[in-house]
């Protein structure tokens, strides 16, 4: 490990060639399922910036990409109770129309940021569907109530915050490329 975070990282929980076969894995899952439609990549920033570039160029068919912010975490470890939506313009939103959308978000905790997202995009415009992919999925979190119907998951991960791959802490980490929970010294 490189000095700068060898003393930030307590254990690195997915590796980056893991995370590469499991991204592939999923493109071709979407490759395979949106064979023939138009479809429409939104991907949830900051977090899911990187898994979202893998993923795409790992769908071996056209599409478009677009970009949203949702904020409810705003830089630290505490869940705020609403999300935020910004970043997505007019010409974006009705270039969505009868689009198979789907949503890319780095973790499924609540459920709260994915169900705004999808209540969003189905009450704004007409999309021909949504489905969802998201890279980590916490298990433990979800009696907050917010249902979301999960078309495709990297994977299962334990209730403990985690940072790389696009994941931050404080605005930081996200350029390690795996992902990682840090030393509870870094996070107190
Ligand atoms: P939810 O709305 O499902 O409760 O939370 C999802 C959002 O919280 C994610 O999009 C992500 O931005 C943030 N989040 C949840 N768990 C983690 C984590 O372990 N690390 C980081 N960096 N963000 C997290
Ligand atoms: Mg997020």
């Amino acid at each position: 490990m490189r000095e700068w975070y060898e003393s930030k990282v307590a254990e690195v929980l997915i590796d980056q060639a893991t995370l590469q076969r499991r991204v592939v894995e999923l493109g071709e899952q979407i490759t395979a399922d949106y064979e023939g439609l138009p479809l429409t990549v939104v991907v949830v920033m900051q977090g899911a910036l990187f898994f979202a570039a893998d993923l795409v160029r790992a769908v071996d068919a056209p599409l478009k990409m677009i970009p949203i912010q949702a904020s409810s975490y705003h830089g630290g470890k505490a869940s705020r109770g609403s999300v935020v939506l910004s970043g997505i313009d007019d010409f974006s939103l009705s270039d969505l129309v009868d689009r198979h959308v789907v949503l890319v978000d780095d973790v499924l905790d609540t459920g709260r940021t994915l169900r705004r997202l999808i209540d969003y995009f189905t009450c704004e415009i007409q999309v021909a569907s949504i489905g969802v992919a998201v890279l980590l999925r916490k298990p433990t979190r979800r009696e907050a109530g917010f249902e979301v119907d999960l078309r495709y998951c990297g994977f299962d991960v334990a209730d403990e915050f985690v940072v790389g791959y696009g994941l931050d802490y404080q605005g930081e980490y996200r350029n390690l490329p795996f992902i990682a929970v840090l030393n509870q010294e870094v996070t107190k």
